[in-house]
């Protein structure tokens, strides 16, 4: 019981910090029941080292059984509770008070995206919300007052006022549904009509800023509209006849002057592998799962990878076919960006000239004339773009404002103007036709499809005494024990909690990892168990998020010192 709890909380005052450790166990409140599965060692220990639930009966909190009758309709509702929570914490909790974490009470912050999120759980007969609660204490003598407060008084608030269905919030509960469910239908429509992305006519494509991603709010954001010739209607369950522009299979462009708004539309297409949350700009911007952010990063790793497709023949006879390094250029670091995405499934790349390594993407007629092709080791991506679709079934869309070259492998180009998009498809065919390039093709007969790796160490198990620490200081940077992991390409990913439970899934993966197995099919082993995030930390700290086997693929691409082989 509670009482039981206050006064073994009394008990504790100004004794040292490890006393909180007797608190573990479960205390029934009025409203809901408290489990301390595990209190932080001491006021310093980071958020999600201590393991707080929460649990209400499904049947008192009053949401609608439809809130949680499918995975997706689950997803988006646990979503909901989630935001709702960390909101309420915001308000009802005072904050860091005393040493170190003492005094937060939070969890795991969403961002823009609806994800699926091990920090709220819901069945039949409970929701279970995951937070953190620092301990209060001042140097590590307990402060078993503030303490008092905090589980009390600031707790019940934060567990009634989110937790607990009102009817203001039931309104809010099905624009959240309904946006997470149209977005659903709509990515679901794409691969039935050949499309690889939709963007609404409406949306709000720029962020608030570079380091905010919440919609820029500003009687400047011009909003999308669709170019005429790129227009159609689709019917979604909740907001009804939708238009936008399609972005159809194959080559895609975006050209136009510098700040036209090239690089936001590309922006909005890679997060469009996400539902978003109502009024984010964005819940209709629809991309299919499998669109993958390419760009170049130099300095990274890479382990056996196949890039002969664009670099062959490089100096002191390095092999490309299988190609490692410690240290890649930043053609060979985009050049293997593509090849491990094209093995991990990518149906679609996206590129933007802003990020990518310019002699990776172009090689124009003139330094042809005074570079010979056997002295150039990249075959420039424009000669392969087209066979990437043709032979290989796998869509660009490109940003490419700086070279015309690529018009004459373009199904589709769209100039921004002012942040409006017009279909130019026309006007560059007869460019290609009045002005030919003259550049000579450098591609190839065929374009093979990567050769699949298989995984013979991952660099992620500890010494049999310790636990292997798992933590991601930030969205890009994953620790591993010993081993820092460098994600700031990985562009896709939008929550730490998402870097966390890769992290975890990296661990889970290790198990599969026998000298046979192919990258391809640990991965597809591990996304199979990942679908519930406990299996991945079954210790329930709650602060994990879904992420894609494309991204898992990434990590382990960049891991150093992993050990892949070619078959
Ligand atoms: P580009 O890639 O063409 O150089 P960006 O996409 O980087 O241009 O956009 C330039 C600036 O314009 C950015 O600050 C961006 O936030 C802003 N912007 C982009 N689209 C819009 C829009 N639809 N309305 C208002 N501002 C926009
Ligand atoms: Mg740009």
């Amino acid at each position: 019981m509670a009482e039981a709890l206050q006064q073994k909380l009394y008990s504790l005052h100004e004794k040292g910090y490890g006393a909180y450790q007797s608190l573990a166990g479960s205390w029934h409140f009025p409203s809901f029941d408290l489990h301390i599965d595990r209190a932080p060692k001491d006021p310093f220990a980071p958020p999600f080292s201590g393991v707080f639930r929460v649990s209400v009966p499904t049947a008192k909190a009053g949401f609608p059984d439809a809130s949680f009758a499918t995975r997706n309709a689950a997803i988006a509702f646990r979503d909901f509770l989630a935001r709702r929570f960390h909101h309420a914490c915001k308000r009802f909790s005072r904050g860091r008070r005393g040493t170190g974490n003492s005094g937060i009470i939070t969890i795991a912050e969403p961002g823009q995206e609806i994800l699926d999120r091990s920090s709220v759980k819901v069945d039949r007969d409970t929701i279970e919300a995951r937070f953190f609660l620092g301990l209060p204490a001042h140097g590590r003598s307990i402060d078993a007052r503030l303490a008092h407060t905090m589980i009390f008084s600031e707790l019940p608030a934060i567990v009634e006022s989110s937790l607990f269905a009102s009817a203001g919030d039931l309104c809010a509960l099905e624009r959240h549904l309904h946006a997470s469910e149209d977005a659903d239908a709509l990515r679901k429509k794409l691969s039935e009509l050949g499309l690889v992305a939709f963007i609404a006519d409406g949306s709000i494509l720029p962020r608030a800023s570079g380091i905010d991603p919440r919609p820029l709010q500003s009687d400047n954001a011009v909003p999308f509209s669709s170019p005429e010739t790129l227009r159609i209607v689709i019917d979604l369950p909740h907001a009804g006849s939708v238009t936008g522009m399609r972005v159809p299979k194959g080559v895609t462009l975006l050209v136009g002057g510098g700040y036209h708004g090239k690089s936001t539309l590309l922006q909005a297409i890679e997060s469009g592998i996400y539902n978003h949350i109502p009024g984010d700009g964005r819940e209709l911007c629809v991309t299919v799962s499998t669109a993958v952010k390419i760009r170049a990063s130099s300095g990274r790793s890479v382990t056996s990878t196949d890039i002969s497709a664009f670099i062959n023949h490089l100096p002191l006879a390095r092999d490309t076919v299988a190609f490692s390094t410690t240290n890649a250029s930043g053609s060979t670091s985009q050049a293997a960006f593509v090849a491990e995405s094209l093995e991990a499934g990518a149906q679609v790349l996206l590129m933007d000239e802003d990020t990518s390594a310019a002699n990776f993407m172009i090689r124009d007629g003139r330094m042809q004339q005074l570079v010979a092709r056997e002295h150039e080791p990249i075959t420039a991506f424009v000669d392969r773009v087209r066979q990437l679709y043709d032979e290989l079934g796998v869509s660009t869309i490109l940003v490419m404002g700086g070279s015309g070259d690529y018009f004459d492998v373009a199904d589709c180009v769209i100039q921004l103007r002012d942040f409006r998009p017009e279909d130019v498809t026309a006007s560059a065919r007869n460019i290609v036709r009045t002005s030919p390039s003259r550049r000579a093709y450098e591609g190839s007969a065929r374009l093979a499809q990567p050769r699949s790796r298989i995984l013979h160490r991952l660099p992620v198990t500890a010494d049999p005494q310790r636990h292997l620490r798992i933590s991601a200081p930030d969205v890009h940077q994953l620790i591993l024990g010993k081993n820092v992991i460098d994600l700031s390409d990985v562009e896709q990913l939008k929550e730490t909690a998402q870097t966390r439970a890769i992290g975890y899934a990296l661990r889970h993966a290790d198990k599969y990892v026998d000298g046979r197995t192919t990258l391809g099919e640990i991965i597809e082993k591990v996304m199979a168990e990942a679908r519930d995030l406990d299996v991945l930390d079954p210790r329930r700290t709650g602060h994990l998020a879904s992420f894609r086997g494309l991204d898992l693929a990434a990590a382990i691409n960049r891991i150093r010192g992993v050990d892949l082989r070619q078959e």
